[in-house]
Formats: structure tokens, sequence, C-alpha cells
């Protein structure tokens, strides 16, 4: 999952020697998210026409070795609880209020769920979060939605559930066409799977939607593909899918296609608005906007 989700000072998902582990300081979650890029060959099941993910980059063919994972995980945590981290010559200006761990994050150049180490990865994070005392620190798992069906990774979820663990599941579309003309699922998926899947995943637990809303060349989303979005959200909401937040957000940075440009501020808003009337109860956030200041 290559979004973003907040203003970010920096976006490389390298940090030193690092395999696996990076650190991202988000000024709009205030503070440090540590990812873990268990997908380091690039692997997913979608291929969205704004992934960000430099296909040129990604290491084929490489194995996670979990301990090396976990080495990296360690590593980090251990610097940001005692402080040395905040020397490190790529973050030391970052403002103090910014200088706390806010979450730890599956994040990666693919889907995470679909890793094999996934459900391990997982139990190895709350392990290391919990050895260095950030108990409270959410792990937040982004995905795709499209395996939150499957018993090894429902197991995996439920243990993060109780461990302060985050869902935050993708929903672009709300009709078939803009499903596959956007996220252009490989094989056989489609839009009321992932629906279902995000439906079944959020009677377990409440879990924040994320939606990218962008302009396609000199196309923006009308009345019809918003409304069609919507009527997904209405018919997860009525069917006791819990909502914690949906986030609207649009392309900040070079994506795959060039004709790809981000929505105005207020065009985000406007969506947001008409969720707010027909879902009045839903919290609802946009970020980014060409014309946001940053
Ligand atoms: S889900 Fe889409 S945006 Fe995320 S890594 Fe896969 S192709 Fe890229």
């Amino acid at each position: 999952m290559s979004e973003s989700s907040g203003l970010i000072t920096d976006h490389s998902r390298h940090w030193h020697d690092f395999r696996y582990v990076y650190p991202v300081i988000s000024r709009r979650s205030g503070g440090l998210s540590v990812g873990i890029n268990l997908n380091v060959d690039g692997a997913c099941n979608y291929d969205c026409i704004y992934c960000q993910v430099d296909l040129t980059t990604v290491r084929r063919g490489e194995a996670v070795d979990l301990k090396v994972l976990t080495a990296e995980l360690d590593a980090i945590l251990s610097a940001v609880a005692d402080g040395g981290f905040w020397r490190d010559e790529k973050f030391n200006a970052t403002p103090t209020e910014l200088r706390r761990l806010n979450d730890i994050a599956f994040s990666g150049d693919g889907e995470p769920t679909a890793h094999p180490l996934f459900a391990a990865a997982c139990d190895a994070a709350i392990a290391c979060r919990d050895r260095h005392g950030f108990t409270d620190r959410p792990i937040v798992v982004i995905t795709n939605a499209t395996r939150l069906d499957r018993p090894d990774v429902i197991a995996a979820l439920d243990r993060l559930d109780a461990a302060t663990g985050e869902v935050w599941a993708k929903l672009d579309a709300g009709r078939e066409e803009d499903f596959q003309r956007i996220d252009r699922p490989k094989g056989n998926v489609t839009l009321d799977r992932v629906v279902a899947c995000i439906g079944e995943a959020g009677r377990r637990r409440p879990l924040v939607i994320q939606t990218m809303l962008l302009r396609e060349g000199d196309r923006v989303p009308g009345e019809a593909q918003i409304d069609a979005y919507i009527d997904r959200l209405v018919e997860l909401f009525e069917g006791g899918c819990g909502i914690k937040r949906v986030d609207l957000y649009t392309v900040a940075r070079e994506t795959r296609r060039a004709d790809l440009h981000p929505l105005t501020e207020a065009e985000l808003k406007a969506v947001a608005d008409r969720i707010g009337d027909r879902l009045p109860r839903l919290s609802v956030t946009w970020h980014g906007g060409a014309d946001e200041a940053s």
C-alpha cells in the first residue's frame, strides 16, 4: 500500500541500510510513524493507476528475513525510546512537537496481508513494541482489503485488536467500472467482494476507510461516481460495519501516470459534505488538495 496519509517530510522507505523498516514524520498525525515494508519485491494484487511504488527499484525475488526485520524494528524503537533517534542527520531538525512515536504501520511496496509472513510479522511487531514500552502506540495495517476474509489474516488481525491494532482499508469506488479502472485488480477480484471483506472486518472491529479521489486527465469524479461510492459506505454502515473514520485523500506525489492530478481542497470537502449529508454520524476527514499549503 503505497499511499501516504498526511503531510510528510520524507517519503523514503530507506533509512541507513535497513531493509524492511523505515521512519516517516507526519505532520498530520503529529509524529513519527515507523513503517514496515513486507513487500520489498513490490508484490501487490492491485495495480492502482495512482500507485507510487517505483517498480524499477523493488527487490524482486528477495525473501523477507523476519529476524532482520525484528532487529531493525528493535533498533529504531530503542533509539526512539532513548532519544538517540532524534540526533540522526535526517531527523535532527524535526520540530519538538513531532518528536514522538505515533504508530507502527504495515505499509510498504505492496499488499502486506498477502505476504506469507504477515501474521508472524504482526506478532513480532507487537512483542517488539511492547519490549520498548510503547504499549499504547497503535500497530496499523494499511490494506487494500482483498484478503480480510482469509482465516490467517483474520486470526492475525484479531491478535492485533487485543494489542491496540488498527485496520485502514482501501475503498476507492462504488461502481465496478470505477473500481476496475482505478484499482486495476489482478485476477477475479470484484468490488462486491472487496466491500464484503471490509464489511466482515468492520464487524469484528471498527476500521478506517481510506479513499483516493483524483483527476484523471480532464475527468473529475462525477456525481454518479461519488453517489455510488457513498451508497457503498451506507451499505457498509447499515450492514453493521464499524467505521471509525473515512479518510479522503488525493494524489500528492508522482504517480505511474502523468495525467493524474490532485483534486482541490474544495472538491475534497464537497465530497466529505456529501457523505455527511447521507451519514451524519460518520467522521470524515480529507487531506491534501491541489491548493493546500504545505
Ligand atoms: S494497493 Fe495500489 S497503491 Fe497500494 S501498493 Fe498495491 S498497487 Fe500500489
